[in-house]
C-alpha cells in the first residue's frame, strides 16, 4: 500500500502542475451528468441499472482482479477526485482505497451496503464483505443507491424511481428462481466449496453450507494447513463438487482435487462480473450462472 499512497502522492503533484498551466481560472465542463465512480465491476452494474442517462459510471477494480487486495494506479485516484461521488461496498471490503481517498480529495464516499446483516468472518471479528452474493441484500444496496441518487440529483427522481422498480422487480425474479433452482438439489449436496469463502451471505439466504481453502483473500492463501483442514473435510462430507471462481488462481483448488480426489465441477463469479460477451457481465446474469454451475455441480 505504501507504493500505492506513493504513486498519489506522485499524481497529485503531477497534476497540481498540469491545472496551474492549462486551467486558467475556467472550470472543467460536467456536460454529460452525474460522474459516478464506484470500486469493483459488480457495483458498477447496478448502479448502471439505476442511473440510466443522468450520468455515467466508472469503476476502479479491472474485471478479472478482485478488491480486496488491489493496488490502486494514479488514474484511479484521478478517477475518484474527479467523481461527484465514490460509491463502496463497505463492510471493510474497500477499507485501504478509502483511507487514501478520504486524505486527498473532497469526493464525498457513499456505502451501499448500509442496512445489510454482516456476517463475520470465521474466527474472526471483521465482516465478511461478500453481502453482494445474495441478491436479498442487492435490494437494500439498491434502496441506498436510489435514495442518495435522489438526494444528490433532485431532478433526475422520476428516472431513477421508474429503473429502480424495474430492477427491483428483476431481482426479486431472481430470488423466486434461486430458491427454485436450490430446491432440486439434494440437501446434503448443498455445500458450495471455493478457494475463497465468499458465498456466506448466500449459503445463509438460501440454505448452503459454505467453505473455503481461506477465508478471504485479504488473509494469507494457501498454507499447508488450510489444504490439509479442506482435503479432509470435503473427503469427510462426500462433497460432490469443487468451483473455482474467475478472480482467484485455479491451482489451489486444483491441488485439494488432486488430494481428494472430488472433481472441480465449475467456475463461478464472486468479486467481478464476467467479461462483456460472456453471459455474465451482469449482476444477473452473473448470478444465474452461479446458480446453474452449483445446481449442475452438486446434483
Ligand atoms: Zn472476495
Amino acid at each position: 500500500m505504501k507504493n500505492a499512497v506513493f504513486l498519489f502522492v506522485f499524481f497529485v503533484l503531477i497534476s497540481g502542475i498540469l491545472m496551474g498551466c492549462d486551467n486558467n481560472g475556467v472550470e472543467e465542463e460536467q456536460s454529460d451528468g452525474l460522474a459516478i465512480t464506484t470500486s469493483f465491476s459488480v457495483l458498477g452494474d447496478i448502479i448502471d441499472q439505476i442511473i440510466g442517462d443522468r450520468g455515467h459510471v466508472d469503476y476502479i477494480v479491472p474485471i478479472g482482479e478482485e478488491p480486496h487486495e488491489y493496488e490502486p494506479v494514479p488514474s484511479d485516484f484521478r478517477n475518484v477526485s474527479d467523481a461527484d461521488v465514490f460509491y463502496v461496498n463497505g463492510l471493510d471490503l474497500e477499507e485501504w482505497l478509502e483511507n487514501i481517498v478520504e486524505n486527498v480529495t473532497d469526493t464525498e464516499i457513499v456505502t451501499l451496503a448500509d442496512g445489510v446483516t454482516p456476517i463475520p468472518l470465521e474466527g474472526d471479528d471483521e465482516a465478511d464483505p461478500h453481502a453482494w452474493l445474495s441478491p436479498k441484500n442487492v435490494i437494500i444496496y439498491v434502496e441506498n443507491l436510489v435514495n442518495d441518487l435522489k438526494e444528490r440529483d433532485p431532478e433526475g427522481e422520476a428516472v431513477y424511481t421508474e429503473n429502480a422498480e424495474a430492477y427491483l422487480t428483476e431481482l426479486e425474479e431472481l430470488d423466486d428462481w434461486i430458491t427454485e433452482q436450490v430446491s432440486q438439489i439434494p440437501e446434503e449436496h448443498r455445500v458450495i466449496v471455493l478457494s475463497e469463502n465468499a458465498f456466506k451471505y448466500f449459503g445463509e439466504d438460501y440454505g448452503f453450507h459454505t467453505e473455503g481453502i481461506w477465508e478471504i483473500n485479504s488473509h494469507e492463501e494457501g498454507t499447508p494447513r488450510q489444504f490439509a483442514r479442506l482435503t479432509e473435510l470435503v473427503i469427510e462430507r462426500n462433497v460432490p463438487g469443487l468451483f473455482v471462481e474467475t478472480t482467484v488462481d485455479t491451482r489451489y483448488m486444483e491441488t485439494i482435487s488432486n488430494e481428494s480426489g472430488v472433481p472441480i465441477v465449475g467456475e463461478v463469479y464472486t468479486d467481478a462480473v464476467g467479461e462483456s460477451g460472456s453471459g455474465a457481465d451482469t449482476y444477473i446474469d452473473m448470478m444465474r450462472h452461479n446458480v446453474e454451475v452449483f445446481t449442475e455441480g452438486l446434483m
